[in-house]
């Protein structure tokens, strides 16, 4: 009951989670709930910013009832969210003039399209490090000026805020209006390299600058508590960041080099660049990240579409096990090896090869090549894919990965790991605690409020990590990777 903990928002796409780490860094406790999806129209994906705040005041309150703790004990909120998405709303009524439009929302593909004919990519890139497209905050700001009746006359009137949902929630918790570096800098407004909202870019789209929040190093004095029953007055917020950034700072990768790849449905890859802004020759995008004191940094970041997920093709649509834990299982007896290579570009291929029109296959079929067989070409596949964007990051940074920290559902998956320390010829190096994106929350908060130094402080904390060594021949390792990219080139212009 008397114990001090700091609190770790963590809205995600899907749900919203909060936890309670204590001044070890520890989780003491976590309270998760789902929200709703809105679908209004086919592509379209919106959320309803006053279920989602009501729901994080609920877990707030149930994750300090679980961890049996006090709430005057807090020490500091954390806020780590899904990025891009935004919310509009009347700083008068307190209330959203719109739903959220979620990153997934293809709403704006027009708008993005009219920009790149109007020439607009290497301004955007140059200035963003982005490239132009609907998945970004800017053009669905814009969609709601342009379409919610009346918007247009309220920001003239300057009863306008708008936020990606870190200013939502802090808005909801404080009072106070602000946003963080890296949340900014997924809007395809805010200029990573002067670090300020664009002029231009604002009125290439039409934004009227009024009403965009400050821009503040993630961990900084955000604002305090005020009205919000679950938590006393005065509770201070420390810490706001995107959630692939948290997770970036939670594995504790603060300098040059250093990267993390996230395994879910599909990968998330930041490479840290340290303070140089590095733009990609492979089409990857340059995104601010923080440092060791929790300041301002440079990252690379890159995905792969399809990773996870062909685990579930094969569970659903292929039916060769019930649920993914089983696709290890199945392919344990598996002695030898074969030339069976599974490229499952789905939805085309993402960077470094960058081919929309490529779809997925699979190589190398014999009399004898089993659902194991198949399985574990899938999972290889995972791993390639990862390898292709750590050597275009490299080629890109001059730098040389020195090892690569992972977290997400698909990494409790030995021989993935395995394999894909084998294969980056890489230490790969997974975490005892895999809540990492609220841990780099909890971590930014805690280092503002004086509980740890810095990131290099913590990562005493975060010693407890299970290693997977390199241990592939390097005869064995170029011929795996000779068909890997054998079979890219293939699959390459599939459709017309
Ligand atoms: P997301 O956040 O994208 O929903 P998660 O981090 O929850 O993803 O991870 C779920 C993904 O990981 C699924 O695509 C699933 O197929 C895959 N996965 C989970 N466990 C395993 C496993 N043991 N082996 C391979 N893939 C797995």
């Amino acid at each position: 009951m008397n114990k001090k903990y700091i609190i770790s928002i963590d809205h995600g796409t899907t749900g919203s989670r909060v936890f309670c780490f204590d001044e070890k860094g520890q989780v003491i406790s976590s309270s998760y709930r789902e929200f709703t999806q809105h679908f209004p129209r086919p592509g379209w994906v919106e959320h309803d910013p006053e279920e989602i705040w009501a729901g994080v005041k609920f877990l707030i309150q149930d994750a300090i009832n679980k961890g049996d703790l006090s709430p005057h004990n807090a020490i500091a909120i954390g806020i780590t969210n899904q990025r891009e998405t935004v919310v509009i709303w009347d700083k008068q009524t307190g209330k959203p003039i719109y739903n959220a439009i979620v990153w997934q929302c293809r709403r704006t593909a027009d708008i993005c399209n009219d920009l790149k004919n109007q020439g607009y990519e290497n301004l955007v890139k140059n200035k963003t490090g982005l490239v132009i497209d609907a998945y970004f905050s800017g053009t669905k700001i814009k969609w709601i000026l342009d379409h919610v009746e009346g918007a247009r006359e309220l920001a003239k009137n300057g009863r306008l805020s708008v936020g990606t949902m870190d200013s939502w929630l802090l808005y909801k918790l404080t009072g106070e209006h602000k946003t963080d570096y890296t949340n900014a800098s997924r809007t395809m407004i805010y200029n990573i390299k002067d670090k300020k909202w664009d002029e231009e870019l604002l009125n290439i789209l039409n934004i009227p600058k009024n009403i965009l929040p400050e821009v503040q190093p993630s961990r900084s004095n955000f604002g305090k508590t005020k009205n919000i029953q679950v938590l006393p007055d005065g509770i201070p917020v420390f810490a706001l960041i995107g959630d692939q950034q948290a997770a970036l700072f939670g594995q504790l990768c603060v300098h040059p080099g250093e990267a993390k790849n996230t395994y879910g449905t599909g990968c998330f890859l930041l490479f840290h660049t340290g303070d140089e802004f590095i733009l990609s020759n492979s089409g990857l995008l340059t995104t601010l990240a923080c440092n060791k004191d929790g300041n301002v940094a440079y990252c690379l970041e890159g995905a792969v579409f399809i990773a996870g997920a062909v685990i579930q093709w094969l569970r659903d649509y292929m039916k060769f096990f019930a649920n993914a834990k089983e696709s290890e299982d199945l392919i344990h007896d598996l002695k030898d090896d074969d030339e069976v290579v599974f490229v499952p570009a789905f939805v085309g291929l993402g960077a470094p090869h960058w081919d929309m029109k490529a779809r997925g296959a699979i190589f190398g079929l014999t009399r004898d090549t089993t659902p194991a067989r198949i399985t574990r070409a899938a999972l290889k596949s995972i791993a390639f894919q990862t390898y292709d964007l750590v050597q275009a990051m490299e080629k890109d940074t001059g730098k040389k990965l020195p090892f690569l920290r992972v977290d997400g559902g698909a990494t409790s998956n030995h021989y993935l790991m395995q394999f894909q320390a084998d294969i980056l010829n890489r230490r790969v190096e997974r975490p005892k605690n895999i809540d990492t994106t609220a841990a780099g929350s909890a971590y930014l908060a805690g280092i503002h409020a004086g509980v740890w130094k810095d990131a290099e402080e913590l990562t005493e904390i975060l010693r407890d990590r299970t290693v997977f060594e390199p241990k592939m021949s390097e005869d064995i390792r170029q011929k795996e990777l000779k068909y890997w990219h054998k079979a890219i080139e293939r699959v390459k212009n599939w459709v017309e």
